[in-house]
């Protein structure tokens, strides 16, 4: 019988990855530096891209094995402000992307697929720092650096369901704000390509930009935030072992809307484990 596989980081790439390589018939041992999932995110909305592919995003989760026991609405319609706030209705007849939730609660993304990977068997080790790696091993331990940062609150509400995007550097320099409410609930963030020492302000201007035009009223605003690596990467193998999702530099340099990726990324290097197949060519 062969050695377990190791992987390093349970976020979605690592997460998909177990899942791959478990339903393929292999150990796992997963490892993750923090006590739970998602603990570099806040409870968070994020958009689930489904415009890079033909494929539909949770077609293609399904085709890997993946269930969808997580919270993933599908959004049509969307609101764009340019920078003179001239407002743009967005629509189309399939999803532009499906709005996941990511921390640690019950329907957020990393706990859902946290619990198909301990239902497969896959052994979860928290707490647990991977800092040497030996045998067959996966790299999914998220970014390297801060080459964008989102900054914002999350919140509860009486707005309606609703997604919104500003592209205005007074807002965010390079970048874009976006307001995501579903079900009472809501994400406002200013996402910076640039200016990262004044975050705060441009977050409030963002606040105060959604005020106005859409007429955004929060309650119990938490304050969260995260960065984000844009290095495209050359190859996504070190030493011998695969590296998926943003550790490896997989995003969307545009936007950052890196979480197809990762788990794609993620697929693909159990994928190349299971089939002795070679990484580089997989991914690229
Ligand atoms: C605020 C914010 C908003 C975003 N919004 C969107 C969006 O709307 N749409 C989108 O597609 N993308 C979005 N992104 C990007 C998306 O979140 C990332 O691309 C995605 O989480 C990357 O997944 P990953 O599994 O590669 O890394 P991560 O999610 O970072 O997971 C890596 C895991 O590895 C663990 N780890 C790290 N080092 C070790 C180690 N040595 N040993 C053990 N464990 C380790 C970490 O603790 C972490 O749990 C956003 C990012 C941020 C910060």
């Amino acid at each position: 019988m062969s050695a377990a596989v190791t992987v390093v980081g349970a976020g979605p790439a690592g997460l998909a990855a177990a899942i791959v390589l478990a339903k393929g018939g292999r150990d796992v041992e997963l490892h993750e530096w923090h006590r739970h999932v998602g603990a570099r995110f806040h409870g968070d909305f994020q958009g689930l891209e489904n415009w890079s592919c033909d494929e539909d995003t949770l077609c293609e989760l399904q085709s890997w094995g993946i269930d969808i026991n997580f919270l993933a609405h599908p959004v049509r319609t969307g609101t764009g402000f340019d920078a003179r706030g001239r407002r743009y209705e967005i629509s189309a007849r399939r999803p532009l992307y499906y709005l996941v939730e990511r921390g640690g609660s019950v329907q957020s993304l990393e706990y859902g697929l946290l619990k198909q990977a301990e239902a497969l068997g896959v052994r979860v080790h928290f707490g647990s720092r991977v800092r040497e790696t030996e045998g067959e091993t996966i790299l999914a331990g998220g970014p390297r650096k801060a080459d964008i940062i989102a900054s914002g609150y999350v919140f509860e509400t009486e707005c309606e369901d609703g997604a919104y995007i500003a592209f205005d550097d007074r807002l965010a320099p390079r970048g874009y704000a976006y307001l995501l409410v579903h079900q009472g609930r809501g994400t406002i963030a200013a996402c910076l390509f640039s200016g990262f020492k004044r975050q705060q302000e441009f977050v409030e201007r963002t606040c105060d930009f959604f005020r106005e035009k859409v007429g955004l009223v929060m309650r119990n605003e938490q304050a969260f935030g995260g960065y984000g690596n844009l290095r495209l990467p050359r190859s996504a193998v070190q030493g011998r072992h695969p590296v998926a999702g943003e550790h490896a530099g997989f995003q969307d340099a545009l936007a950052g809307f890196g979480l197809r990726y990762s788990i794609t990324s993620g697929a693909l290097a159990a994928q190349s484990i299971l089939e002795n197949r070679s990484y580089e060519q997989l991914w690229r």
